[in-house]
């Protein structure tokens, strides 16, 4: 029996029970993936929990908001790309140890190799924009920083860009005020922020001053609605654009693999929430 499941706080909303449950069905396997509401300041359901882990009653974990940074002290070891990002999203036993992986760097990554095109690894500048520092905002930097993508980050809080910046040291990032960016001059713009998503449908992370420069690729990693304003927006003009909802999708098929070792099509999965 495989027993999976999702720690967050609120969770009731997650699309991952449908995604992960048609996956185990369509691979034959018996098992479960649950929900475990883990209130924010709650350690010790934490730690009850990840108990569970080790003792093996529990096979994995994901892990979302607020405690994708609360469960790193109760880790044996983390991964060097959960490490890099600050952050777990994924949890499961290896070799007697509890490790804390995240999926979400390597997830956004895939999706996002299926729509840019090799015109702009060849002869863009490979010049990114990315709107917020927040959870994901660091996995998504993390992954773009890898793929050799040049990065600026822009946030409603500078000190919140500067500390993500901080993490990545080693790196030459860029942090600009929404005011005062030339926006001609990105290849892709990703939306980090929750600005869009269900119920503030209308709204968009980007000021009605700021239009799209031709030829940018829009990356919203919101996906509730399914088509947000900033993508509709760029669609409008004839722009290149997604939501998050493949990213989802990958990043659940990597944890997936790491519980199971089963690769799944990513058909089967996207299917059970379209
Ligand atoms: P988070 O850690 O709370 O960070 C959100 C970031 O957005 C922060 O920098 C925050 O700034 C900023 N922000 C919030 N409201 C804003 C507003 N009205 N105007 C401007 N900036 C605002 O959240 P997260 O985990 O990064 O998630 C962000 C979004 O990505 C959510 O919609 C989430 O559903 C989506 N997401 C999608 C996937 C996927 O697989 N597709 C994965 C992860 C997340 P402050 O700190 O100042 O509020």
């Amino acid at each position: 029996m495989i027993r999976l499941g999702l720690i967050g706080y609120p969770v009731s909303h997650s699309l991952s029970p449908k995604i992960q449950n048609a996956a185990l069905k369509a691979c034959g396997l018996d098992g479960d993936y649950s929900l475990f509401p883990i209130a924010p300041d709650d350690m010790q359901a934490l730690k009850d929990l990840l108990a569970r882990v080790r003792s093996s009653e529990i096979t994995g974990l994901n892990v979302t908001i607020p405690h994708k940074q609360n469960v790193i002290p109760f880790m044996d070891e983390l991964t060097p790309t959960a490490k890099a990002i600050g952050a777990i999203n994924t949890i499961y036993m290896r070799d007697e140890k509890l490790i804390g992986d995240n999926t979400d760097a390597p997830g956004f990554l895939a999706d996002l190799k299926k729509f840019v095109n090799k015109e702009i690894r060849k002869h863009g500048n490979m010049n990114a924009l990315v709107l917020g520092a927040g959870g994901s905002a660091r996995a998504v930097v993390y992954a773009l920083l890898q793929d050799g993508w040049k990065v600026t980050i822009t946030s409603r809080r500078i000190e919140q860009a500067r500390q993500l910046a901080s993490s990545f040291s080693n790196y030459q990032l860029q942090i600009a005020s929404l005011a005062d960016l030339r926006l001609s001059t990105f290849d892709l713009l990703i939306n980090a922020t929750p600005v869009g998503m269900i119920p503030n449908m209308e709204q968009s992370p980007l000021p009605e001053n700021l239009s799209l420069p031709s030829n940018v690729f829009v990356y919203d990693l919101v996906y509730n609605p399914r088509e947000t304003k900033l993508v509709r927006d760029a669609r409008a003009q004839g722009l290149s654009a997604t939501t998050g909802l493949g990213m989802l999708i990958e990043q659940a098929a990597l944890s997936f693999e790491l519980w199971t070792e089963h690769t799944l099509s990513r058909e089967i999965m996207r299917a059970a929430v379209d």
